[in-house]
């Protein structure tokens, strides 16, 4: 565990040094959690913002102030356009991504994906928690990749950790995480398409739980996170 931690810590402050500007896109779970002590604790110049659907778990706000007490440094959180919320509501009610995948994919581009390509603009490149044992759709999770889409550098620095080194991590440097991991929520995202995972299932088996797998994805990470992608997949 020691080599793991000396080789991120050293891997985010050569991406520090080389590839500004560069942001940190967190969604204050587990994985994001360590990314953000690195920059803490070594205090690397990589400002930290998270995305608000407005759908969040209670616990999840708690975390935002949590992590403002701990560190004394805020995360950045950036919100959707709210005429496009209106909008999205209208037609298809508060919990219309219960409906249908469309649907789904709708209120995620409308809450999720362009709040990320707003908060995008301007970066070279971002970095994220992704890890390739989380779910079949990541196992091509690659350390550095072209984000066709946003023409920016993807930085999964965890591609390679297990979810065991992860809350060894936490552990270690007793960072601050959502009380929700401790009630079987292992992916944490908005409270309506979250559950806990019931024994055996896959890491992201409680996201979207409704639709089939191979599809859990909300159009911030697709395909472009894998090694030598050349073009945007759309994904799921
Ligand atoms: S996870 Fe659910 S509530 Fe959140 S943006 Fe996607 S569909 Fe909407």
């Amino acid at each position: 565990m020691d080599d793991k931690i000396a080789a991120l810590e050293q891997r985010l402050k050569d991406w520090s040094a080389t590839l500004q500007p560069l942001c940190q896109a967190s969604s204050l779970g587990a994985e994001d959690m360590v990314l953000t002590d690195v920059i803490c604790r070594l205090a690397l110049p990589i400002p930290v913002f998270t995305l608000d659907t407005g759908r969040l778990h209670e616990a999840t706000y708690r975390l935002l102030d949590r992590i403002y007490d701990h560190y004394g440094c805020r995360i950045t959180v950036v919100w959707p356009n709210p005429d496009a919320v209106q909008r999205l509501v209208h037609e298809q009610g508060m919990n219309g991504f219960y409906d249908s995948v469309e649907r789904r994919r709708r209120c995620c581009q409308v809450r999720k994906v362009e709040g990320l390509e707003r908060a995008l603009s301007g970066q070279r490149a971002w970095m994220t928690g992704l890890r390739r044992e989380q779910s079949p759709e990541r196992g091509e999770v690659a350390l550095e990749a072209t984000d066709a889409r946003t023409g920016t550098l993807k930085l999964s620095p965890l591609a390679d950790w297990s979810r065991d080194d992860v809350w060894a991590y936490l552990d270690r440097f007793s960072v601050p995480y959502n009380p929700l991991h401790e009630q079987g929520y292992v992916s944490i995202g908005c409270e309506p398409c979250t559950r806990a995972l019931q024994p055996g299932e896959e890491e992201r088996a409680g996201r979207w739980w409704w639709e089939t797998s191979g599809q859990k994805e909300c159009g911030l990470h697709g395909a472009d996170h894998a090694v030598g992608n050349e073009e945007e997949k759309v994904e799921s």
